[in-house]
């Protein structure tokens, strides 16, 4: 099995005012081709990880053994290595997404600049591709938003313009955080579609990073529990029931139940229909 990202001893703390706190402490973990959901509590340490992978911490202290990403040591890699990285071979789609777009530039020109930072194009080939990434996040009316600026567009489709901008250049590692949290239900099972898509058709690793543990058991392959900055299991997203902590087992009897205990989300991702409706 290809390892894409293999992740050893990864401790953050972040500087508070008497010294250092920690947030994420001596997490190991690899990630092939596959869906690799992270759960946990609000505060446990989620969203530190995939900052920290992207090295998105400007100032927090960062320790590992080692980030291996295919030929790189990202401990090692220079800051010029992880601008030739970020977008291109790996991207994180932001919990908060507001704060990461350019207030004075139209949306869609954002997008196009996220593909041809990394990709050698004509200006008119990066707006055509950022228009056919707006239509594959369920952005209806490309033309049109592709004009606005970022105050003119709701939460909800800034958040997929995110995630266009995020998936425009091909990454093979995507970081989701909470990618689907802002959106409509079924705006919300294109977007899981489309990066169901990146693993399945292109072979790219996801890692998603939710509240939500029955979204992730059923749309993930392994699922990595997290508890004050630790991992305290990595379970096989079919065998949840496997879960030896306590921590697991209450995080599983909190969850609410729809309809006994498969969610509709299961339903989708194992409907042969669902995945083989590509996105464009
Ligand atoms: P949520 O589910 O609410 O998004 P999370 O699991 O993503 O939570 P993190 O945001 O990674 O959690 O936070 C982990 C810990 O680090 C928390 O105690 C948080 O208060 C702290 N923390 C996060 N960001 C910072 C920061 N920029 N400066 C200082 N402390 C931070
Ligand atoms: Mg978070």
């Amino acid at each position: 099995d290809t390892v894409l990202l293999d992740i050893r001893n990864l401790s953050v703390a972040y500087r508070g005012e008497d010294g250092m706190v920690p947030a994420v402490r001596n997490v190991s973990f690899t990630l092939g081709r596959e869906r690799l959901g992270i759960v946990g509590e609000s505060g446990s340490g989620k969203s530190t990880i995939g900052r920290a992978l992207l090295r998105l911490l400007p100032t927090a202290q960062i320790t590992a053994d080692r980030i291996q990403f295919g030929q790189h040591d990202l401990t090692r890699a220079s800051e010029r290595q992880m601008l030739d990285i970020r977008g291109r071979h790996m991207s994180m789609i932001l919990q908060d997404p507001k704060f990461s777009l350019n207030p004075v530039r139209p949306v869609g020109d954002q997008v196009a600049e996220a593909f041809r930072i990394h990709h050698r194009c004509t200006r008119s080939e990066a707006k055509a591709k950022a228009l056919k990434m707006l239509k594959a996040v369920r952005i209806n009316d490309p033309e049109r938003v592709y004009g606005l600026y970022p105050h003119e567009v709701s939460g909800g489709m800034g958040q997929r313009i995110m995630i266009a901008m995020m998936l425009i250049a091909g990454p093979e590692v995507i970081i989701a955080d909470e990618p689907t949290s802002a959106l409509d239900v079924t705006i919300r099972l294109d977007v899981l579609k489309l990066l169901d898509d990146l693993v399945t058709s292109r072979g790219s690793g996801l890692i998603m990073i939710s509240h939500d543990l029955n979204l992730v058991r059923n749309f993930c392959d392994r699922v990595l529990i997290m508890y004050a900055g630790r991992i305290v299991e990595m379970l096989d997203a079919r065998n949840m029931g496997a879960a030896q902590h306590p921590y697991t087992r209450g995080l599983m009897a909190a969850q609410p139940r729809i309809g006994g205990n498969r969610q509709p989300l299961a339903v989708l991702k194992r409907d042969p229909a669902w995945l083989e409706e590509k996105a464009p």
